[in-house]
């Protein structure tokens, strides 16, 4: 892949550093493709929750992944076999299990295959979740880690749902996201790390605008 036609940026850090958002601005900037791969995780995970699918039971989570279909749009929508499930992934019984499921290997090989064909396909691309920079696109040309603390994320996490209408209790909101982050970080399987060349950014203190510019100089400053 050619650095200056297609460059390819791995976003990772913990649950609510800001990565999505960010991500898809930098894309609009960049005219690069942009994938939320938490999306297809949380995917895979409302099919268990909906389909009674025991995680225990590799065979039938197999059964369950040799038939299932994720698509996500450019227009941030997210499908499952063909239904528009960018609502029902965001629920707190999907964010209750998608950390569990995260874990399993085949559902790992099974996504980040769809994840690496993606960015062979694409004419650049950003890419953001846990493992980017490790594992899905280790060769990536600009490698990001977002952090924030773990209030300063929580609160960010309230605020984005309070613009839709939904009240949370941030000590709630908290323990929810320190412990998909304890599971992410301490799986066996590609667990969230930051890499030797990765970029570190503490969001904590920084505007959305802030996180982007920066993001931007430095692909910019790299690509010259
Ligand atoms: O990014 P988001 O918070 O939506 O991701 C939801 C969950 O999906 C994470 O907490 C993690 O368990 C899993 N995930 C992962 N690897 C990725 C992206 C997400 O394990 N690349």
């Amino acid at each position: 892949m050619s650095l200056k036609n297609y460059p390819q940026i791995a976003i990772d850090g913990p649950a609510g550093a800001g990565k999505s958002t960010v991500a898809r601005e930098v894309a609009r900037r960049l005219k690069i493709k942009y994938l939320d791969t938490g999306a297809m995780y949380r995917a895979i995970t409302l099919k268990t929750i909906r389909n009674k699918v025991n995680i225990d039971d590799l065979k039938a989570l197999e059964g369950m992944l040799a038939n299932t279909e994720i698509e996500l749009d450019e227009d941030k929508r997210v499908y499952l076999d063909g239904k528009d499930v960018t609502e029902a992934i965001r629920q707190p019984d999907v964010n209750a299990m998608v950390s569990p499921v995260s874990c399993i290997s085949m559902v790992r090989r099974r996504l980040v295959g769809i994840q690496q064909k993606i960015a062979d396909e694409s004419e650049g691309i950003i890419m953001e979740g846990r493992d980017i920079a490790s594992k899905v696109i280790p060769d990536a040309h600009f490698k990001f880690y977002l952090d924030a603390s773990l209030e300063e994320r929580a609160r960010r996490r309230m605020k984005e749902q309070l613009e839709k209408g939904i009240q949370l209790a941030e000590n709630k909101v908290a323990s929810e996201i320190a412990s998909r982050d304890k599971i992410d970080s301490s799986r066996d399987d590609s667990p969230l790390t930051v890499v030797d060349d990765a970029i570190v950014i503490d969001t904590t203190a920084m505007t959305f605008e802030e996180v982007v510019d920066k993001i931007v100089k430095e692909v910019s400053v790299g690509l010259r």
